[in-house]
């Protein structure tokens, strides 16, 4: 008996030092399935990517790309829609301010982007007694295709669903946030396009806008985009990215402060969070399956045990559960031949162990009939431990 314990504690403390990394999310929440890759609150998730705050409410983060900052070299990072020979002024940068000059037409933002978080501040100019949608109109053209007006409205009415915030012809804002003109406005828009395929509409995209911190459109669906006295068919095609666009309407409009990043892809885009096509969420799982026997094979011992039954909840591998099941056998043969005393000091491992097995069986990852359950859960009975979560 002697002898042989030696042996087995040689085995046992080898190659477990990091389960613990896994094991807070594995073998916890509820498996993938179908449409889901990942385990509830699993560890393998990707952490979500760090990103810095403005100091300063509606400052660019770190990750923005910014599109106009003030200065008159954020000039070069936009271009004109007309030809040259077509326009009658330019725009131009005045006090930290880029500033439609009336006749120079539409601007567009050279970099092209689709789904993302646009910030941009805007500033009607003291009104000269122009009144509904003559005074101060403009707009901020996502992908080109979809208007959220720009009008001073302020005490100015016109027609609902061409006010400030609103979807052009498609949805008036929730509210009437605006300030008075000479003050600055802010638009905060989360655009996510329509995605059509093959004439069918996937998703018909959707556009939240706070004006001036105020909710003025809420996750409102596309409907394909509107127009001037015009509704668009749901199933026109937006491209993937589309350059920002500026409208020239006739009027000085100043902003400022533009900037933008993009959303995470949603599933529809080839994005792994959310609920997914059963195809999608296959490969994913394989993936994820993969990435762990990858892990496995450069470890031993248990951990390496651990990492493998781990694979197995996002996909089944005979040759995985095989290894697995081979170094478990060894070390619930060691346990069990181990005096009380030495195995107190593996307590830690046979509980981790009973909670992987249970849990797997309770999923059906394992058969119900697996051989290692019964062993360890009299070893943990004999023992008097604890199985509440550890
Ligand atoms: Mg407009």
């Amino acid at each position: 008996m002697i002898p042989r314990l030696k042996f087995s504690l040689k085995i046992l403390t080898c190659g477990f030092t990091a389960v613990s990394v896994h094991a807070a999310g594995t073998f916890f929440g509820d498996p993938p399935d179908a449409h889901h890759p990942w385990v509830v609150h699993d560890m393998n998730r990707p952490q979500p990517p760090i990103v810095t705050p403005s100091a300063v409410y509606g400052g660019a983060p770190s990750d923005a790309t910014l599109l106009f900052d003030g200065t008159a070299a954020s000039l070069a990072k936009w271009k004109y829609e007309k030809a040259d020979d077509e326009r009658r002024a330019d725009w131009f940068v005045e006090d930290g301010s880029l500033v439609c000059a009336p006749g120079a037409g539409n601007l567009l933002s050279r970099e092209v982007f689709g789904d993302c978080q646009l910030h941009i501040e805007w500033m009607a100019p003291e009104h000269s007694g122009k009144s509904s949608q003559a005074r101060s109109n403009s707009g901020v053209f996502l992908m080109e295709m979809v208007e959220v007006q720009i009008l001073d409205n302020f005490k100015n009415p016109t027609y609902a669903d061409g006010t400030a915030g609103a979807v052009y012809g498609v949805m008036p804002p929730a509210a009437n946030a605006l300030r008075p003109a000479g003050e600055w406005q802010s638009y905060d828009i989360i655009y996510r396009r329509p995605i059509v395929r093959e004439g069918v509409v996937l998703d018909p995209g959707s556009l939240t806008v706070l004006c001036n911190g105020v909710v003025v459109q809420d996750s409102t669906p596309l409907e394909g985009g509107g127009g001037f006295r015009e509704r668009q068919a749901l199933n026109r095609v937006f491209p993937e990215q589309g350059s920002l666009k500026l409208q020239d309407h006739g009027d000085l409009v100043h902003f400022r402060n533009i900037w933008f990043r993009p959303l995470r892809p949603r599933a529809l885009d080839g994005g792994f969070d959310g609920r997914l096509s059963e195809e999608a969420t296959r490969a994913k799982r394989a993936a994820i399956a993969e990435d762990l026997r990858r892990d496995a094979a450069a470890m031993n011992g248990l951990q390496k045990a651990f990492h493998l039954y781990e694979s197995l909840v996002y996909a089944q591998s005979a040759a995985a559960r095989g290894e697995a099941d081979a170094i478990a056998k060894t070390f619930v043969d060691a346990w069990l031949l181990a005096e009380p005393g030495d195995l107190e000091q593996q307590k830690h491992r046979v509980l981790h162990l009973e909670k992987a097995l249970k849990y797997m069986k309770a999923h059906e990852i394992l058969p119900s009939e697996h051989f290692a359950l019964p062993l360890v859960e009299s070893i943990v009975k004999v023992q008097g431990w604890s199985d509440e979560p550890h």
